[in-house]
């Protein structure tokens, strides 16, 4: 690792990043760079805390890449008396609206319904006082006003549906997001509140010493060490949260599949719900695109080797394939696909999609803060609890949280490099990205900055020049180039079927 690869990162270089993280006690040090992580550094840097966050990999690595990239209040947990969770998450799809309209767009969703079971569980006057309670669950200020159709009427704006059997359909309004990009976008806020990030750097052997944490950081990208000290410790690692001693954390993670395919062969401006059995399954117009998902199924493998399985490629077709039967979609279709573990809490009983997708927040030992569960939906929530807990902790009064009024970056940032649908590639983009955004590696650009890799049909070939101009600024050889476009195959080969 040259010196210019390894003084790449952020808004402060990552030199000077390390320095000032190992320099001086912190009052937060917040371990996990997902959606989670990154709301609590942004809350805590926000309120006045010295705050550090600390990624293993790149941010967003783990499940916050790898959702169905909706804000939602989770219609199906209606159906299971869970209000006060929908309510919950209703409210804050509205806030992610409201702070981040860059990555937040209403989305439309069409719920068929039919006479005969599994569908018959959903039956459409069941779902008209469904969809209604949904809106008034949002206070009133749904992302737009749900409605109902007839059969005839569904199947002249949803020509593809399968006909035999239907009663109509409900639209209800949730919101469509990109996951990652939330991600970026929540600590380029922490960033500019003065929160130290660091990706690339795995935190180990936490302990209490003399009223203090003591952590062992190692940069990933040198191998060398440095021991961090902090008042408090916040363990945001998300499916990797059990692995620390001091975790209270039990979960049952659960594995979730998605497919991307072309918006054409799908037809769709709205999102359409498909039932399977007692589960229902999205396919969510995305720019061009449609995504298809998602499974729900029991894991117990190595966190980092979760992928897309034939069989959970089959399953999301046969669903699919069954709610438009002609479509007769393939495995030729795919254009990208992706696979994501759900860091549910264990609660011992039922199938995986019974387990609550509500969070908790726990202090086991003193400033340790264990957070758990919850949704990408909710991350700005379950921050501003965390941060309570931790002043309450430190001993300060409690100050006023302001991450539901302050918008995440300026309408000129936001439109620059971020949004929902993927810009067009430019070494001015990239040079951003690597600059400004903590990029470093091929992969970072391609999947989590970009979703180019996820997005676009001459992928391969935008990775090419990607990897070209990265090369120009952070002066990799050849054998480093080809390293990164090989480790970006790889992880794409990863992530396929
Ligand atoms: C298939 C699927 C679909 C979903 N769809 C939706 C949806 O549409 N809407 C919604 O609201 N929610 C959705 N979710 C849920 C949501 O994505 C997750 O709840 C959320 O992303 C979890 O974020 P997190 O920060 O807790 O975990 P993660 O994003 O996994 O972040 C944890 C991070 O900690 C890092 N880490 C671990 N150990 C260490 C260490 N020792 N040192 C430093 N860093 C470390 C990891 O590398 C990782 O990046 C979905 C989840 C899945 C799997």
């Amino acid at each position: 690792m040259n010196s210019r690869q390894s003084d790449s990162g952020g808004v402060i270089s990552r030199t000077e990043a390390l320095n000032k993280i190992s320099n001086e006690p912190l009052d937060v040090l917040v371990i996990g760079g997902g959606i989670v992580g990154s709301g609590i550094a942004r809350d805590a840097a926000m309120r006045g805390l010295k705050t550090g966050l600390v990624e293993q990999y790149d941010i967003a690595y783990g499940t916050s890449s790898r959702s169905s990239r909706l804000l939602h209040g989770g219609i199906r947990y209606l159906a299971q008396g869970r209000v006060g969770l929908v309510h919950e998450a209703s409210v804050e799809k509205s806030v992610i609206s409201r702070i981040a309209p860059h990555v937040s767009d209403p989305l439309p969703f069409l719920f068929p319904t039919y006479k005969c079971p599994p569908w018959g569980q959903w039956a459409l006057w069941k779902l008209m006082i469904g969809v209604k309670i949904y809106d008034f669950l949002c206070g009133g200020r749904n992302l737009g006003k749900s409605s109902w159709f007839s059969p005839k009427g569904l199947l002249k704006i949803l020509p593809g549906i399968n006909p035999d059997k239907l009663t109509g359909a409900v639209r209800y309004f949730d919101g469509l997001t990109n996951d990652s990009r939330l991600v970026v976008d929540t600590l380029r806020s922490a960033s500019n509140a003065e929160a130290i990030i660091l990706n690339y750097c795995r935190a180990a052997e936490p302990q209490m010493q003399d009223g203090l944490w003591h952590c062992t950081l190692t940069d990933t990208l040198t191998s060398r060490t440095y021991t961090i000290t902090s008042k408090t410790v916040v363990n945001s690692t998300g499916p990797w949260a059990e692995h620390f001693d001091q975790s209270s954390v039990k979960l049952r993670p659960t594995k979730g599949v998605h497919l991307v395919i072309s918006r054409d062969r799908l037809p769709s401006d709205d999102a359409v719900v498909m039932v399977e059995d007692t589960r229902i399954l999205f396919a969510i117009p995305w720019g061009e695109r449609m995504i298809l998902g998602t499974t729900d199924t029991d894991y117990s493998g190595k966190i980092e080797d979760v992928k897309v399985e034939p069989e959970d490629v089959d399953y999301i077709l046969d669903v699919v394939n069954a709610s438009f039967p002609s479509a007769k979609l393939n495995k030729a279709d795919i254009i990208s696909s992706w696979a994501g573990l759900r860091p549910l809490i264990c609660n011992g009983k039922g199938g995986p999609s019974d387990i609550s997708r509500s969070h908790e927040i726990k202090m086991p030992e003193p400033g340790w803060l264990d957070i758990s569960g919850g949704k990408l939906t909710t991350y700005r929530l379950m921050a501003q609890q965390s941060v309570d807990k931790l002043e309450s902790y430190l001993g300060r009064g409690k100050t006023k949280c302001h991450t539901a009024d302050e918008p995440l970056l300026n309408a000129d940032e936001a439109a620059k490099a971020s949004g929902i649908i993927p810009l067009e590639p430019s070494k001015e983009l990239v040079e951003h990205y690597c600059k400004n955004e903590w990029a470093i590696h091929l992969d970072d650009i391609m999947i989590r900055r970009t979703s180019w890799t996820h997005y676009r049909t001459d992928a391969k070939e935008i990775a090419q020049k990607v990897a070209d101009w990265m090369a120009e600024i952070f002066d990799w050889d050849d054998n480093r180039k080809a390293e990164e476009l090989l480790n970006a195959a790889y992880s794409q080969l990863k992530t396929d079927n």
